[in-house]
């Protein structure tokens, strides 16, 4: 070994030294994958949410959130993740998607669902659904295998039936508790001057409700998924944002996933899924930045309320609202957080 070598192998022994004692990986850790569920802004009012009730629905966030972190440790998909969650969540009948969904104003079911790969850009929608029993399955089928990315009513319908989804009945959606709010709504409709906007004057668990999963995982890709019954009493087709994509859901790798949940109408107008992305990627702020911004500015500002879950490439996670609620959990290894009143994370 020359002089030169020597002194080489000498100042790559003092860079390792170094490196081992002031730490020279990067500062912020990615963590291996991260989870977070919504299950609607629409929440019982604090006052009336009995212990039983809160108990019931952090019992229910927490299966989910089980579920979906399972896939994501063991090495399963972001996509996975965020499909299987969001069905285990129109499965249950506390939520506002699938069973449980809340009834039209002729008192049937139309749902609606949307999923999205932050990896590929790929994305399938359903709007207006009344038999396919997981509508997010449907959505991802579109996705999948349809050169479409948006479906509608009995054509969606059809395409579930060629693929061989399961169907039911459209009153197998029925539940009493969300019967009780339809007949409430009709009853406020009918002293409501402005008909046909009755169900804008509703309280807000009997307005929303909408189910939602944002995932990052092993390898870096991120997914949203978002499916919803809408707002009760709706009427002459109405779809809000949870099928839109780039209102109610968007995922972008490198940038962030988002599922939104509240009025519909608003988060349409604003385009708050892909706003947030656009916050991010062309403005430079921040997940928590962007977020902020829309869910406490821009749409108080024109009158709509509700929230969102996020994540960004990092593995940072925000879920803002501006309602009085809104049913979420998160988790990554080592932690995790069931929340529905506390406007922190
Ligand atoms: N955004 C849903 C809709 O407008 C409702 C909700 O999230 O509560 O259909």
């Amino acid at each position: 070994m020359n002089r030169y070598s020597i002194s080489g192998f000498v100042l790559f022994c003092q860079y390792l030294i170094f490196c081992s004692v002031f730490s020279c990986k990067p500062k912020t850790d990615v963590p291996p994958y991260v989870i977070a569920i919504h299950g609607g802004a629409g929440t019982i009012g604090k006052k009336n949410m009995t212990p039983e009730r809160e108990e019931a629905y952090k019992q229910a966030l927490t299966e989910a959130l089980d579920l979906g972190e399972k896939i994501l440790a063991e090495g399963g998909s972001a996509l996975d993740a965020v499909e299987k969650t969001v069905e285990w969540l129109e499965n249950n009948p506390l939520f506002n998607a699938g069973k449980g969904a809340v009834f039209t104003h002729e008192g049937t079911h139309e749902l609606d669902a949307s999923i999205m790969d932050g990896k590929t850009l790929a994305a399938g929608a359903v709007g207006g659904v009344r038999t396919i029993r997981n509508p997010i399955k449907l959505a991802r089928k579109v996705m999948e295998n349809s050169p479409h990315v948006f479906l509608a009513g009995r054509g969606a319908e059809s395409f579930g039936l060629l693929h061989g989804l399961d169907t039911v009945s459209n009153s197998w959606f029925d539940t009493e508790h969300r019967r009780d709010s339809w007949q409430k709504a009709l009853e406020n409709e009918r002293q409501d001057s402005l008909h046909g906007q009755g169900y804008l004057n509703q309280s807000d668990d009997i307005r929303f409700g909408t189910v939602g999963c944002v995932a990052l995982d092993r390898n870096g890709n991120l997914a949203a998924a978002t499916s919803t019954g809408g707002m009760t009493n709706k009427r002459w087709g109405r779809l809000g944002d949870s099928p839109v994509i780039g209102a109610g859901t968007y995922a972008e790798n490198g940038v962030a996933a988002v599922s939104c949940t509240g009025d519909g109408e608003y988060f349409i107008r604003s385009a708050v899924a892909y706003d947030l992305v656009a916050r991010m990627k062309y403005g430079g702020q921040s997940l928590k930045q962007a977020g902020d911004a829309i869910i406490h500015q821009k749409l108080p500002a024109m009158g709509g309320m509700g929230g969102l879950i996020s994540l960004d490439a990092q593995g940072n996670i925000h879920l803002p609202f501006n309602s009085e609620g809104m049913y979420r959990a998160w988790a990554k290894p080592g932690s995790r957080s069931i929340n529905i009143f506390e406007s922190f994370n």
